[in-house]
């Protein structure tokens, strides 16, 4: 209960911001081991996590939120394609983070399932604004979430 409201309360405090810990994981200013990584995105062990196998796969290109994720992606394309040499647009990203989220997973031997989470905005208790896929398995999942 209180690692929940410990997470709650991160979140709540959180605001969005376009340099977060998980920017200084992708420019290495933070150690961190990556189990699998492309042109596209990481995925890295959670420092925190809430099962027995808890990964998140995060794009490189900095999207805040997936509620600010649309077909026209108009903010970062430019700086983006320049920049980080992000090939896809947004909305096509968060299919690939998917297939690399089930490709992980497999890796991971999560072959009796496994849950991906998506937390967005304050309600959603987002505590980190760059983009992240949870996955959480290893145990058996309760429904419905806190
Ligand atoms: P959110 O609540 O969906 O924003 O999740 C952010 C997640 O990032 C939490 O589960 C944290 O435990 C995790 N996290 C924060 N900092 C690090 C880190 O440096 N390495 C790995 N995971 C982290």
């Amino acid at each position: 209960f209180y690692k929940m409201a410990d997470e709650v309360f991160k979140a709540q405090q959180a605001t969005p911001s376009d340099d977060t810990i998980f920017s200084k994981i992708l420019r290495k200013e933070i150690p961190c081991k990556f189990i699998y990584e492309d042109e596209q995105c990481v995925a890295f062990h959670d420092v925190n996590p809430q099962a027995p196998i808890h990964f998140l796969v995060i794009p490189r290109k900095p999207i805040r939120m997936l509620s600010e994720v649309d077909e026209t992606d108009k903010l970062i394309k430019n700086w983006c394609n320049l920049v980080l040499n992000c090939k896809l647009p947004s909305f096509q990203l968060l299919g690939h983070l998917m297939l690399v989220a089930n490709i992980v997973a497999k890796d991971l031997r999560l072959e009796k399932g496994y849950r991906l989470v998506v937390n967005n905005g304050v309600h959603g208790a987002q505590s980190v604004y760059h983009l992240h896929i949870h996955i959480l398995g290893g145990r058996q999942m309760n429904w419905p979430p806190g």
